[in-house]
C-alpha cells in the first residue's frame, strides 16, 4: 500500500491511539473554554467512550461502558451529554446506524462527509469544501438554502478492500 494512502482520513492499524484520544479530549477542552461552553465530567467522559475507537458508538454502548466503570447514570444524562456534544461539534451523529464519531477538527466551521466502511465499521471524516460546494449548488437551483450538510458515504475501507483484494477495481 502506498504511504499517500495510508495517511488517507481512515487511521492506520499501527497509529498512536493513545496520542489521537488526548489530542481529541485536549481540543474539546480548549474549543469548550473558547465557547464559554462547559465539558462537566460526565460530558468528557461520554465524548472518550466515543473516542476510544474510530468505529461509532453507540447510546446503549456507551451507557453500558460507564455503568462498568460504577457509575449508573439515568439514560436521559447520557443522551443530554451526547446533546450537548453535538451541538457543541465534537461530535456527528450516523444516522444510518444511529451512532456517534468524534469530531477531527471542532475547531473549524464545516460540513461532515463521513466514510463508512460496512466490514470493519471505521469511520473517517473527510470535509472536502468541493463537495459541499457541489451539494450547496445542486440544492440552490432548487431554491434550497443548505445550513449544515453530513454526508454518509458507505463503502469500504482501504484496509478492508486490501484484505479482500480490490485489484480489480483499481487500487
Ligand atoms: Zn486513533
Ligand atoms: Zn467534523
Ligand atoms: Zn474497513
Amino acid at each position: 500500500m502506498d504511504s499517500s494512502r495510508t495517511a488517507s482520513a481512515f487511521a492506520a492499524p499501527d497509529h498512536d491511539h493513545t496520542a489521537c484520544v488526548s489530542r481529541a479530549l485536549a481540543d474539546a477542552e480548549a474549543h469548550c473554554r473558547a465557547h464559554g461552553l462547559r465539558l462537566t465530567a460526565t460530558r468528557r467522559r461520554v465524548l472518550e467512550i466515543i473516542c476510544q475507537g474510530h468505529e461509532p458508538a453507540k447510546a446503549y454502548d456507551i451507557l453500558e461502558q460507564l455503568g462498568r466503570a460504577g457509575r449508573h447514570p439515568a439514560p436521559p444524562t447520557v443522551y443530554r451529554a451526547l446533546e450537548f456534544l453535538l451541538d457543541a461539534r465534537l461530535i456527528h451523529r450516523i444516522d444510518s446506524l444511529n451512532a456517534y464519531v468524534a469530531c477531527v477538527h471542532p475547531n473549524r466551521q464545516h460540513s461532515a462527509q463521513l466514510l463508512v466502511c460496512s466490514s470493519c465499521e471505521q469511520v473517517a471524516e473527510i470535509d472536502d469544501p468541493q463537495i459541499q460546494a457541489v451539494l450547496d449548488q445542486g440544492a440552490s437551483r432548487h431554491g434550497f438554502k443548505v445550513d449544515s450538510q453530513t454526508v454518509e458515504i458507505h463503502g469500504r475501507c482501504p484496509r478492508c478492500r486490501a484484505a479482500q483484494g480490490a485489484d480489480h477495481e483499481g487500487a
